[in-house]
């Protein structure tokens, strides 16, 4: 079935992401910053927010490619230290970066670090209350396949939420945005870690990931029901809900 997108090559495609995540990962935080303009925060925040962790009992939380762990470190403050968080990522370098920040914050505790693909998940069914993935699901190659892995480690009960880059729904916006990510952000990738071709993949990744409507059919095509979604930032962002029921 064809969502709107052209999905791009395989394990072509997949080691591509491998490659620049490797190369990007000890200056990835930095470039979040100013890529972003620190729009990433007030956006992760707002996910965390939005899944609202409970803080009386436990809360098993699983976040897919959580590479230097912001997700994982939010969820664990929101819920009072009462989550457990698994941060998978299919790099190391970026665990690597992630687990020493989680070593600084003495969060490793809450924290368990696990290098594998979102694609194939190794955990059995129904074993997480949430499934999170931000700025992530679009650099896998078969998003199907991601998002039925989902599905299948969720705990009846269990929600997915998705972080991802978006459609831009404000003409004015539009412009402005295009010029930044493809007149801005490379040479400013290039400046801070000394090649800017990694972030010229990232930004043309943005382009050919579906839009809202579209990954929203996607998810509920893989299981989910009451599928939702929210628009940050005129849709530069945007935060996908589905609840496994
Ligand atoms: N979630 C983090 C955040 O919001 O700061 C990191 C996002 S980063 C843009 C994308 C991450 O996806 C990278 O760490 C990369 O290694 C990971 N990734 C790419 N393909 C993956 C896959 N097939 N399975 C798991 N993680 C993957």
């Amino acid at each position: 079935q064809s969502y709107g997108f052209q999905p791009v090559g395989d394990g072509e495609k997949q080691g591509r992401v491998n490659e620049v995540f490797h190369k990007v990962a000890q200056r990835y935080d930095v470039m979040n910053d100013l890529m972003s303009a620190g729009l990433h925060r007030i956006w992760k925040n707002a996910m965390v927010a939005a899944l609202n962790p409970p803080r009386s009992r436990a809360f098993a939380h699983l976040d897919v490619a959580g590479g230097t762990g912001d997700i994982a470190f939010r969820v664990i403050d929101a819920s009072d230290g009462m989550a457990q968080s698994t941060v998978l990522d299919i790099n190391g370098s970026m665990l690597e970066v992630g687990r020493d920040r989680a070593a600084k914050r003495n969060l490793l505790n809450n924290c368990t670090f696990v290098e594998a693909n979102a694609e194939s998940l190794p955990f059995p069914d129904r074993t997480f209350d949430a499934y999170t993935v931000a700025f992530g699901i679009r650099n896998v190659p078969h998003i199907d396949v991601a998002l039925k892995e989902a599905f299948r480690v969720l705990k009846p009960g269990g929600r997915l939420l998705c972080l991802e880059f978006s459609e831009v729904d404000l003409p004015f916006l539009e412009q402005a945005y295009e010029a930044w990510s493809f007149k801005a952000i490379p040479p400013i990738g290039r400046l801070v870690t000394g090649d800017g071709e990694p972030y010229q993949y990232l930004v043309e990744s943005i382009r050919k990931f579906p839009n809202q409507e579209n990954f929203a059919t996607m998810i509920g095509d893989a299981g989910f029901e009451r599928v939702t979604y929210r628009n940050y930032s005129g849709g530069i962002a945007a935060l996908h809900s589905g609840w496994k029921l």
